[in-house]
């Protein structure tokens, strides 16, 4: 039997040259993949007083084999499951989700920058290396809408909220694009902080707008259903912006809103 290789994995035929000193492979504009990340970051970004950022540039997270298995074991266990059994398209409900993070270093500020970083306060290089750990949940927030699991969204402009640039050099902003398999999502319109998995006979929660959230989430309950697929790079980085914003904050001490 033929094992499908999966194309974020160093061993693909498309990807010689990477390994785990270099991970991150560019996207090129006018690429296919380009692309559907670009058009999903412009649609998912819904904050009317945000204004929409130019995106800059698109990477593709390259892993290990041993590290992208468990997660082709995972959407195998939840293809089993009845309640996909009609589902013809896509049928683990898979889908390229944003997550916002701290980062710490200058990772692809610009796109010779490509080598992690390794401060542990860096959640990005740690999540590009190791995936994402429900342990580290609410470390950063420490209100858990959902409960304690891993949170990402359709909508770029939520994701966005939880960025942080640590290091006040770096101008642009990244978010990451994660493959997450959704399968059988639970809706919820309220609050439901003590969740540990999902309801039984579900895969995911989705955190629907209307009574207690602005913006769509979506929440998976184990590390193997989600795994890093790319980073957006955005932002701009006019020089007379940034100035005039550091005058006006320095003349009023008050943070201006961007
Ligand atoms: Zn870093």
């Amino acid at each position: 039997m033929s094992t499908i290789i999966d194309e974020f994995s160093f061993d693909h035929p498309e990807n010689k040259g990477y390994g785990k000193l270099k991970r991150l492979k560019p996207v090129f504009r006018g690429e296919p993949e380009f692309s559907t990340i670009e058009n999903k970051f412009y649609k998912g970004w819904k904050h009317q007083k945000k204004a929409k950022p130019r995106v800059h540039a698109v990477f593709k997270i390259l892993s290990p084999d041993a590290t992208l298995k468990p997660y082709h074991r995972y959407r195998g266990r939840v293809l089993a499951s009845p309640a996909l059994r009609n589902r013809t398209k896509n049928p683990v409900n898979e889908q390229l989700l944003f997550h916002g993070t701290n980062r710490y270093c200058k990772l692809v500020e610009d796109s010779t920058r490509t080598r992690l970083c390794q401060s542990s306060k860096c959640y990005l290089c740690c999540v590009i290396r190791n995936s994402f750990d429900i342990k580290r949940c609410g470390t950063k927030n420490k209100f858990r809408r959902f409960g304690t699991g891993i949170y990402t969204t359709a909508c770029s402009s939520k994701a966005d909220d939880y960025t942080k640039n640590g290091d006040e050099t770096t101008q642009l902003r990244v978010l990451l694009v994660s493959r997450v398999v959704v399968g059988n999502p639970y809706k919820l319109r309220e609050n439901a902080t003590s969740l540990t998995e999902p309801p039984c006979g579900h895969h995911s929660v989705i955190g629907e707008p209307g009574i207690d959230l602005n913006y769509e989430e979506t929440v998976v309950y184990d590390n193997d259903a989600i795994r890093p697929a790319y980073l957006v790079v955005y932002g701009d980085r006019p020089e007379s912006k940034s100035k005039f914003h550091s005058l006006i904050t320095t003349l009023f001490k008050t943070p201006v809103a961007s």
